[in-house]
């Protein structure tokens, strides 16, 4: 038995694609071969049929006690808040915020933060960041009168740390919020490194979890980081919702971003005051199904014991590498030496958006394009690229599928 095929064995793939149902559905006449996760990853069926349960069976809104649904929606809604918690090994449930994503989560700590900024802060983001972990920063900056300043990458796509010492030695820099994984690199940033050197200036942490979720258990106290966010879309749970893991303490001398619902004590015209944590952060009816489908989701990958998923997810990743020469033309970009399983690619003479659209001919779908990080493509000299992003239930059959599609649009193209 080869070593991949070794590694695969931690991990029945088989059975495990039998949780998906929809990697069974046919596209263009084909398999479906989805390489798409880090876009977005599919759903068990356990997320499925969580969600089926909650609505069939418990679905009121939350917190309101009046009577017995009431009480199941907000048992399940918390519950599921529990079951974050211990996936992020927070201290405390109050400092699970649910949010409708990633998104959402850093534009709610960049508006409450941005309280406590001045004109002529910086705040320290980097060159491979998702527009999700900039614009809002921006958007905050400008109110203010502080400055978004970028740390530089190396030509492998890893953060430049002397740069970064050089922008923290400024004495300006009172935020530094950086991803835990890069969604167009594949690159780990090394979050705990990253984090001791912020705190050490005093600076707020804040790390944009969204690629590093599906791969990785973040232990937010280990990391010891401020702000923690991330999506359930891509951790096999639903659309819609997300999370903002806050630092106790600094939660609490927060003010909430957005006001209406549930994240208030009392209101009165002379004077309102806000509800205890997490809900002061939580306005309006939350997406309580979706909440639900995220703890059943992670309940679902911790199952499969990540360890097992990780060596399954690498062993992908290890064949693509391999693969790369037999394409003619075929470059990577973000060569890392740690790398979660995704792979940005350019090949010589072909655009991006054509890989794309023959690669689905195939039944394989790959994402191209900016991949929302148009400061990167900018830092690479590229418009886009064309990315394929593995997930543990894809195989190393579905690998070589792709690179032998590639090798055939090579010489169609080349022809
Ligand atoms: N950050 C990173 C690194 C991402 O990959 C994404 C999603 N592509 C986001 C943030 C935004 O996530 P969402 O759209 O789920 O809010």
């Amino acid at each position: 038995m080869t070593d991949l095929a070794a590694a695969r064995k931690a991990l029945d793939v088989d059975r495990v694609r039998r949780d998906f149902p929809i990697l069974s559905e046919t596209v263009n006449g084909k398999p479906l071969v989805y390489l798409d996760n880090g876009a977005s990853a599919h759903k068990p069926v356990a997320v499925l049929d969580a969600m089926d349960a909650y609505f069939r069976h418990s679905h009121s809104n939350v917190h309101r006690g009046a009577h017995t649904l009431g009480d199941r929606a907000t048992a399940a809604f918390e519950g599921a808040r529990e079951t974050v918690r211990q996936f992020l090994n927070a201290a405390s449930t109050k400092e699970v915020i649910w949010t409708r994503g990633t998104t959402e989560a850093i534009n709610t700590v960049a508006n409450s933060l941005g309280q406590r900024l001045r004109a002529g802060d910086e705040i320290l983001v980097s060159t491979m960041e998702h527009h999700a972990n900039i614009v809002p920063w921006q958007m905050v900056a400008q109110r203010i009168g502080a400055k978004v300043v970028p740390i530089p990458v190396t030509p492998a796509g890893e953060l430049d740390m002397p740069e970064l010492d050089t922008l923290l030695d400024s004495g300006r820099a009172r935020v530094l919020a950086v991803a835990h994984v890069s969604n167009v690199l594949g690159t780990v940033n090394p979050v705990r490194e990253l984090v001791a050197k912020a705190k050490s200036k005093g600076l707020y942490t804040v790390i944009d979890g969204a690629q590093a979720v599906p791969h990785y258990r973040p232990d937010v106290q280990a990391l010891d980081c401020d702000f923690y966010a991330f999506s359930g879309h891509k951790l096999f749970g639903p659309t819609g919702i997300g999370v903002l893991y806050g630092r106790e303490a600094l939660l609490q001398d927060m003010e909430p971003f957005m006001g209406g619902g549930e994240m208030i004590e009392r209101v009165t015209f002379e004077k309102t005051t806000w509800n205890v944590l997490p809900y002061k952060f939580e306005a309006g009816t939350p997406p309580i199904a979706e909440a639900v489908g995220l703890g059943a989701a992670i309940d679902y990958v911790e199952g499969l014991g990540r360890n097992a998923l990780e060596t399954a997810e690498q062993a992908l990743l290890q064949r693509a590498n391999e693969l790369v020469e037999t394409v003619p033309g075929m470059t990577v970009i973000g060569t890392a030496t740690d790398k979660v399983p995704v792979m940005s690619f350019k090949i010589d003479g072909l655009h991006p958006s054509d890989i794309g659209t023959l690669l689905d001919q195939q039944g394989i779908a790959i994402r191209t394009g900016h991949h929302c990080a148009m400061p990167l493509m900018a830092y690479y000299g590229v418009p886009g690229t064309a990315r394929a992003s593995f997930a543990f239930y894809n195989t190393l059959d579905e690998v070589e599928q792709l690179f032998a599609a590639l090798q055939k649009i090579q010489r169609l193209f080349a022809e």
